[in-house]
């Protein structure tokens, strides 16, 4: 962990570090380590290409919803589950490269109903909720625990809501404020562990998970796997993006990470420079804005600032 890091730093590390992380993944989606191998030996630049075609340096959908719930958070001044369920349903109407069924299934439960929050479902563990949790964590990191965490089931559950999906975002959001507030990395690893102490099938001792699906478990150990690994945002987001499978997300989960213990200046200039320019700029902004609605705003006071959104949900027939 640098120390000497500002929280700026860290802050634009982290949604440039999703960023990138989501960029280079892509083109690996999907594909096994063996076809990897076969195709770049060893991938390691942001070409684009992949499942969806894309170009080089362009982003899918963990970078996208990010942007869309960070935009929200800040019109509202905190995490409202009507307004974020509104940002993802206008994200979904702009026909992204990408969307999971998960997601795209609570959307439409939003669209058809006005509830922004999808009934508790066991199948619902995926990894959704978890790759765009960024915001939340930026413009909480100071709140008290108990805000961050309600935030976190609010944006969460529009889409995702099952215990061992909320349990593995909850560990990711801990762990990025631990990095923004300059806690060394054993405390990181500390609140990992405590994950896997509540659930036991997050373990991440054992053999290194390769081609993970996009369940949160899988995600996380592979992120964990390589982020306690490497000591350095480069060789982390190697390691996972060449381990295939739901690359673009365990990208996306450990850029975010890496990049809040090590900073912007640790993401390689060729993938900065790779990056899509309107991306890069709406993440340097957002994060930065982030930053500065948590300065200014009241957690743990006013308890106003994180609410279910009740007090302005839409009449269904109006829709
Ligand atoms: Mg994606
Ligand atoms: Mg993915």
């Amino acid at each position: 962990m640098q120390t000497s890091l500002s929280l700026e730093q860290r802050a634009i590390g982290a949604y440039l570090g999703l960023a990138v992380g989501d960029a280079l993944g892509a083109t690996t989606e999907f594909l096994t380590p063996n076809e990897i191998r076969e195709r770049y030996d060893v991938h390691n630049r942001i070409i684009g290409g992949g499942w969806l075609h894309l170009k080089p340096g362009q982003v899918t959908d963990d970078t996208g919803m990010s942007l869309a719930l960070g935009e929200s958070i800040l019109e509202q001044g905190g995490v409202k589950a009507v307004p974020v369920a509104r940002a993802f349903s206008d994200w979904m109407r702009g026909k992204p490269v990408d969307i999971g069924h998960t997601v795209r299934r609570g959307i439409v439960h939003f669209r058809d109903s006005g509830v922004p929050c999808v009934p508790e479902n066991e199948f619902d563990a995926g990894n959704g909720a978890c790759m765009r949790c960024l915001p939340v964590a930026i413009a909480y990191w100071n709140a008290p625990s108990a805000e961050l965490v309600e935030a976190s089931r609010i944006q969460s559950h529009v889409t995702h809501n099952n215990p061992q999906a909320d349990a593995g975002t909850e560990a990711m959001l801990a762990m990025l404020v631990a990095a923004f507030r300059g806690e060394p990395l054993s405390t990181l690893h500390t609140i990992a562990l405590n994950l896997v102490e509540q659930q036991r099938i997050y373990r991440f001792d054992r053999r290194a998970v390769e081609n993970p699906s996009g369940w949160i478990v899988e995600t996380l150990q592979v992120v964990f796997q390589a982020f306690f690994a490497h000591d350095n945002l480069e060789s982390v987001l190697i390691d996972v993006v060449n381990r295939g499978g739901d690359a673009d997300t365990t990208g996306a989960i450990a850029g975010m990470l890496a990049g809040a213990c090590y900073g912007v200046e640790a993401i390689p200039r060729r993938w900065l420079k790779a990056l899509d320019r309107q991306v890069r700029l709406a993440c340097e902004q957002q994060a930065l804005a982030l930053l500065e609605l948590a300065r200014t705003a009241e957690w743990g006071r006013t308890g106003l600032a994180c609410t279910d959104g009740d007090e302005d949900m839409p009449d269904p027939s109006t829709r």
